[in-house]
């Protein structure tokens, strides 16, 4: 056999010297007890910096630095030679100061908060090892833990048995449905392309998350194709508007395929009526998608899971444990009814350098090829780690506290008279408004709200700027700008939504 048919070359010349001598190939080039000195210091100073100083209430919640500043502070620039590990640390010690600590019991911008400890030591376990999970052969211990927790997960949405896959991000299991829903009904569709399909709609709330209408821009179904439902008061699908929208798609020559019902909508924490939906779906013979992301965590409560009640009818279920679960970011699980391998056939593209099929061991356990991903993080385990510390039953009540919570933080509102709540919460948003005392006297009406819409924005600015609280704000529809607080974190005590309060009255009662 020839030995030298492949030489590397660049523009046809061969390459010289591959092995300078300056380089010395017999020892390693670095210095691992230097290196485990700096994991050890930076550790220590992610438990200071990041973990207690970041949880406590006399801290910040962050430090505000305009953009620009922040480039020139920071000295952001990557040169030629390297720095020392004073000089290192310094600059992780930077990197945590100007972040925003979302870990911070007064952090209730997002759908995620505060500090889980089990799930971040999942996390530190998970990158110290870093593994990637498509092979069994690669991550043996998380493809059988995936397994388990997709499983259980199956099981208390109340299906028989199922598939699913955790994915990196709650906005990508959203489209995995809408792929799988296309899939099931026009399976050509994965080899043929665009060409092989009809116009496809599918519908779903004014109030779902925007990442249903990217995903059908991403995936070629179009955006004008997402037909949304208008939502009564309280935010949630009107199925008789739904049928409606379905029979007007037929009559254009379209062909439905697909209802997205929202379980805990992002603004308002609104559940569509899923059992009425799952009614139309089988109708019309449309797949249910329930984007549960930020509600489904109430499956875990006695309490409140009827707010979920039909969701064991869907096809697929979104469903985020890194937002009330408070699994680290990110955590977000993906689940379908099928049982005929329906994600391994819409996804898999059988690359022969990873799924070999005479492995020595079941392959079925090669997981990776449900995924459009080709490395995946084993996200499983950030819920597996603190559904074994904490039991069903301490998740349960964690739920629990947090809407019980809201519904504290709901009476302050109404009784204190600068405060008008929107509406009264099903789950754990509460949204409402500041009145400061230069309106109170203003009779309601246009000038009443275009004034009152300039109020949220100036306190969200004077409380980022001091850094004593952080809660999002937002228009709806036609309605004036307004506060919503989510409440998720067992951290968090009644005084914490005092301080909210009295911190947004404080910051606002000049306006
Ligand atoms: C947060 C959220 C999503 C998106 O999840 P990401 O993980 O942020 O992509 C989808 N739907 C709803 C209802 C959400 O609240």
């Amino acid at each position: 056999m020839d030995k030298m048919t492949l030489i590397p070359t660049v523009n046809g010349q061969e390459i010289p010297n591959l092995v300078p001598s300056e380089l010395r190939l017999d020892q390693p080039s670095v210095d691992m007890s230097s290196a485990e000195r700096f994991l050890e210091r930076c550790t220590a100073l992610i438990l200071e910096e990041a973990v207690k100083r970041a949880t406590n209430r006399s801290e910040k919640v962050c430090e505000w630095v305009s953009p620009q500043q922040l480039q020139q502070l920071l000295d952001l620039d990557l040169g030629d030679t390297g720095e020392s590990e004073e000089e290192l640390l310094q600059r992780c010690r930077d990197v945590i100061k100007y972040s925003v600590k979302t870990v911070h019991p007064h952090f209730f911008n997002q759908l995620f908060c505060g500090l889980e400890p089990y799930s971040l030591a999942a996390s530190f376990i998970i990158e110290a090892l870093k593994p990637s999970i498509y092979t069994y052969e690669v991550a043996p211990v998380f493809t059988v833990m995936e397994k388990v927790v997709l499983k259980k997960i199956i099981e208390v949405i109340g299906w028989e048995d199922g598939d699913g896959i955790f994915n990196a991000g709650g906005s990508l299991s959203n489209m995995y449905a809408i792929n799988l829903a296309r899939f099931h009904y026009c399976p050509e569709i994965k080899e043929l392309g665009m060409s092989a399909s009809p116009r496809l709609v599918l519908f779903t709330s004014q109030n779902s998350h925007y990442s249903i209408v990217k995903s059908a821009a991403f995936l070629g179904i179009g955006t004008k194709n997402v037909y949304m439902v208008p939502c009564d008061e309280r935010g949630k699908m009107i199925p008789g508007a739904l049928e409606e929208m379905i029979l007007k798609a037929k009559k254009e020559g379209a062909q439905p395929f697909m209802v997205n019902a929202t379980a805990g909508s992002t603004v308002l924490g609104a559940f569509d009526p899923i059992e009425q939906i799952a009614d139309i779906c089988e109708k019309y013979d449309l797949w249910l998608h329930v984007d549960a992301c930020w509600g489904g965590a109430v499956i875990l409560s006695k309490k409140h899971k009827h707010l979920l009640q039909g969701i064991h009818r869907a096809n697929s279920v979104a469903w985020n444990p890194h937002k009330m679960m408070m699994a680290c970011l990110q955590c977000c699980a993906f689940v379908v009814r099928d049982q005929k391998h329906l994600l391994e056939r819409c996804y898999s593209a059988k690359a022969r350098y990873l799924f070999q099929q005479d492995k020595f061991y079941d392959v079925t356990f090669d997981t990776g090829d449900k995924s459009i991903q080709c490395g995946r993080k084993p996200d499983a385990f950030k819920l597996w780690l603190l559904w074994k510390a904490l039991g069903s039953n301490r998740l349960e009540q964690r739920v629990e506290r947090a809407l019980a919570m809201a519904h504290y933080l709901t009476q302050q509102i109404k009784d204190r008279q600068e405060f008008q709540l929107f509406m009264e919460p099903e789950y754990t948003n509460v949204c409402f408004w500041y009145v400061p005392p230069s309106l109170r006297n203003v009779p309601v009406g246009p000038e009443f709200w275009n004034k009152l819409h300039k109020v949220a924005p100036v306190i969200k600015e004077r409380m980022i700027k001091k850094g004593s609280l952080m809660v999002g704000y937002q228009p709806h529809g036609d309605k004036a700008n307004f506060f919503r607080m989510v409440i998720i974190s067992p951290q968090v005590t009644s005084e914490d939504m005092d301080f909210v309060l009295d911190e947004i009255h404080c910051l606002g009662q000049d306006l």
